[in-house]
């Protein structure tokens, strides 16, 4: 992100069996019962502690919606794929402000209550540890923003001329049921049917598009496990450009609000140019879909990463902006491919992201790396850290300008040539998966050669006083 300035039902699984009075009574050995018991209604998070559920693996995602500007409401089938990870009598999804009007559970109908955000979905039969199951959720209803006082509103938005689905660290509850934390990975299928003429753009590759009756279905699909905040959904009048860059879709949505050759469609008319740099720096592209989405709407007042295809609030596009484009696309690497474990970790997502600002001004040759890192090194408020930041300091300047300065010390610390190195190697030991701050260290340590760094990251991650400054040892 950038921002411009249940009560546990146990199922009793008795073994019907029927047995005639002439019949042998069989002699069996007891066998152990598995003990199924409900997973919990929160995934383990120390900053969120009701993100998430516990007890089952999401493997993917597949919507079938409608939506209508017109009213506002919101309807569909959301599938669900998904791998118990505890022998399950129960389970929950997070859904917010929605209302369910029938669940299965492999094809079987399911009761389900709903309290709060939180659906509970209790199976005609309990689910074996590590068996495969398939959810279907048929709900409907008018989708609203959730949010909170330190962070601000995320989710849904109605707009004049449709709607959108956007924020960090949480959105996606607010239209669809969906285990909603990042550690949690899962590919992510969407097909929207909106009146003609209206535009509905997502995560992915676009697929085909059908009209009947005055609707137009949109469809895409991310195959590459998407954490839950970073999908989307923009609705409305948009012009939509497709083309292909590198042999992979590059879809680019300007609302026809915005000139067609304005700033904004200039910015985004780079993504090109500034994803293949960054390659340059950080290896493959991760993703199959290439793009970017400006949301024109005061609400934005940010940008964020949303895979495959950023978001970004016009805010941005007072003038061309290929900055906050490098910040986006970064993260495809740095917080999409490579996801958090837990929210207490952001600064390996805006650390990176803010980094990758520095470098693309350095390529452009508007200042250096090290000239961006000297001037914020003199003022910077050392006392506010980055490394477990608080939920109120998710998104605060430690996050962002301590995290990109500790970043570059970490290069001054280890040398160019590792440095260089561990910006390709990271994204690609953890491709498509979650990491954490220690997972980092280790990997830093390994690219230096098996140097103890640990001082080094306690001083610029959670120190309170000034870092020194380390010169290549
Ligand atoms: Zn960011």
């Amino acid at each position: 992100m950038r921002r411009a300035v249940a009560v546990p039902l146990v199922l009793l699984l008795a073994a019907a069996g029927c047995t005639r009075a002439s019949d042998p009574v069989p002699v069996r050995t007891p066998v152990p019962q598995p003990t199924f018991s409900a997973g919990t209604d929160g995934i383990g998070d120390d900053y969120f502690p009701a993100y998430g559920n516990g007890g089952y693996d999401v493997a993917g995602y597949d919507l079938n919606l409608r939506y209508d500007p017109a009213s506002g409401k919101l309807g569909g089938t959301a599938t669900i794929t998904a791998t118990a990870t505890q022998d399950l009598s129960a389970f929950n999804l997070d859904l917010a402000g929605l209302t369910v009007s029938s669940v299965t559970v492999d094809r079987a109908t399911a009761r389900f209550s709903a309290a709060r955000n939180e659906l509970t979905v209790t199976p005609a039969v309990g689910i074996v540890r590590t068996t495969q199951f398939t959810t279907v959720v048929e709900y409907a209803g008018t989708p609203q923003a959730i949010g909170n006082d330190t962070l601000g509103e995320g989710g849904w938005q109605r707009t004049r001329d449709g709607g959108f689905a956007l924020g960090q660290p949480e959105s996606a509850s607010t239209w669809f049921p969906v285990n909603d934390h990042p550690a949690d990975k899962a590919t992510f299928e969407l097909a929207m049917t909106v009146p003609d003429g209206v535009a509905a753009i997502s995560n992915g590759v676009p697929g085909g598009r059908t009209s009947s009756g005055g609707w137009s279905t949109w469809t895409w699909t991310e195959s590459k496990p998407l954490a839950s905040y970073l999908s989307f959904v923009a609705i409305g009048h948009y012009r939509v450009e497709s083309a292909t860059h590198l042999g992979k879709p590059m879809v680019i949505a300007i609302p026809e609000s915005l000139p067609a050759d304005g700033p904004a469609a200039k910015s985004l008319a780079r993504t090109g140019e500034v994803a293949d740099f960054l390659a340059t720096q950080f290896g493959p592209y991760p993703f199959d879909a290439y793009g970017g989405v400006v949301l024109d709407d005061q609400r934005v007042s940010y940008a964020l990463e949303t895979q495959s295809r950023p978001v970004y609030g016009s805010v941005f596009f007072r003038a061309e902006n290929a900055g906050v484009v490098a910040h986006e696309l970064a993260h495809q690497w740095f917080g999409d491919s490579v996801a958090l474990e837990r929210w207490q970790d952001i600064w390996l997502n805006e650390g990176f992201a803010t980094y990758a600002e520095w470098l693309w001004s350095e390529h452009e040759g508007t200042a250096t790396a090290q000239q961006i890192f000297d001037r914020k090194y003199e003022s910077f408020d050392w006392t506010r850290t980055p490394g477990r930041p608080g939920t109120a300091g998710l998104f605060g300047e430690a996050v962002y300008d301590r995290g990109g300065m500790t970043v570059h010390a970490l290069r001054k610390a280890i040398g160019d040539a590792a440095f260089f190195g561990l910006l390709k190697s990271w994204p690609a030991e953890h491709a498509d998966g979650n990491a954490t701050t220690e997972d980092f260290v280790r990997s830093a340590e390994k690219a230096a050669g098996g140097k103890d760094l640990s001082a080094f990251f306690d001083d610029w991650l959670y120190g309170r006083t000034k870092p020194p400054l380390s010169v290549n040892q």
